[in-house]
């Protein structure tokens, strides 16, 4: 497969590039923090998304979407990147809809597709319990009692958790902690009785929430899927979420470097700029070409996922595990190479570092899919 953009392709990162720069630029991020605004995103910007098609992107036309696929989205995820652009973008488009696409029945696909693509709902999906990332470690439990179910425990970092309209709970019909088997996806409305919502502010200024369930009762009709069937589709769901978020920071880790650049053109000690010094060119050599590869396993991940190909779980985990390491040494290098105004909230540096480590931590960081990349190829 080629590793390039087809014209239509490039055409919707540039519109991407122009909104992210010209309406989520960092200082809305930053205004956002300052006020500590209890949503954590602009509503009215998020329907500007959703009319320009962003909400809808890997929705089909039928439900409103615009069908874009997954390299489109991927390319829209880059441009934010590079703004640190606020948005519901991964908790409602990259995990809520993927699990709706993949395993909603017709009408939950017509109610819910729709409203996603028309801006119109915000999504969570409550899976993890604790401090890693952990896809089978679920203790909530959902009892069946008559044609409904009730849900008991409690999740953490459900990103966009406390803004949600609907949310996507994770939780064990069968089994125990750990079990593959037994995991079952329901629709829970966030306003029912038993459901108690904490919001946490998250180091890079972005939202999540602690959420428990006590005895929470929901319909049959809320299962999403089958009955202990969940795990298939949270993994392909998480693959989804990983190579998105992976295009997100090959955004993050391409601006860092551009300004790092910019900054030893700029910036003089000894009387010279100090990109004259080989020490600092060496290190920004080995930042370039750590950029390159990630450029293209990415890209290759997102055509994996258009394509359907079977090494999707493979070629996701190469690219959150190259992504993550990358982010980690380039926030780390161009703080240092700003030296101590790097440190200071003047420069937006440290703050691309702050979502650095969050986006790493999310959906499993280096290690974890090194460690499931050996899994998979059977080490
Ligand atoms: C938390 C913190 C607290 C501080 N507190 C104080 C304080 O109390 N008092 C005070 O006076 N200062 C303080 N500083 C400033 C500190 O001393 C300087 O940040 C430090 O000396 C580096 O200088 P600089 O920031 O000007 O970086 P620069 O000299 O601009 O360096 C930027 C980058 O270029 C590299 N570089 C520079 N020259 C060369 C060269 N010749 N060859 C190769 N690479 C080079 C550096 O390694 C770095 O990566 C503080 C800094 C921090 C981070």
């Amino acid at each position: 497969m080629a590793l390039v953009l087809t014209e239509e392709q490039q055409l919707l990162r540039d519109t991407a590039t122009q909104f992210f720069q010209e309406r989520l630029p960092i200082a809305n991020l930053r205004k956002l923090r300052d006020t500590k605004d209890a949503t954590g995103f602009d509503r009215a910007i998020w329907k500007e998304m959703s009319d320009l098609g962003f909400a809808g992107i890997m929705i089909s036309e039928k439900y409103g979407g615009t069908d874009f696929g997954p390299v489109g989205l991927g390319l829209v995820l880059e441009q934010a990147g590079r703004t640190l652009a606020a948005s519901p973008l991964v908790s409602t488009v990259l995990l809520c809809g993927s699990a709706v696409q993949l395993a909603g029945n017709a009408t939950q696909r017509q109610d819910i597709l729709s409203a996603i693509a028309a801006g119109d709902r915000i999504m969570a999906l409550a899976l993890e319990e604790g401090p890693h990332h952990n896809p089978t470690r679920i203790a909530t439990r959902a009892e069946a009692s008559g044609q409904a179910f009730r849900i008991s425990g409690k999740k953490t970092f459900v990103l966009d958790g406390h803004v949600a309209d609907q949310l996507i709970v994770a939780a064990r019909t069968s089994g125990n902690e750990n079990d593959r088997a037994g995991i079952t996806l329901f629709l829970v409305d966030p306003k029912s009785e038993g459901v108690k919502i904490t919001r946490t502010l998250m180091v890079d200024s972005r939202n999540a929430a602690d959420i428990s369930f006590d005895n929470v009762s929901v319909p049959a009709t809320a299962v999403l899927g089958s009955v202990d069937g969940g795990i298939d589709v949270l993994e392909q769901v998480l693959d989804i979420a990983r190579i998105g978020i992976s295009a997100e920071m090959l955004g993050l880790v391409q601006e860092v470097f551009d300004t790092t650049l910019a900054y030893l053109k700029e910036r003089k000690q000894f009387g010279k700029v100090i990109g004259s010094f080989q020490a600092l060119q060496h290190r920004m050599a080995v930042l370039f070409a750590e950029i390159e590869l990630c450029r293209s396993v990415v890209l290759d991940a997102l055509s994996a996922l258009e394509a359907r190909r079977n090494d999707v779980p493979l070629i996701a985990s190469l690219a959150k595990a190259r992504l993550s390491d990358t982010a980690t040494l380039m926030t780390n290098e161009g703080l240092q190479m700003h030296g101590g105004m790097g440190m200071t909230d003047q420069f937006d540096v440290g703050l691309f570092m702050k979502r650095a480590r969050v986006a790493t931590a999310s959906f499993g960081d280096g290690n974890f899919h090194r460690d499931r990349y050996a899994s998979l190829e059977g080490y």
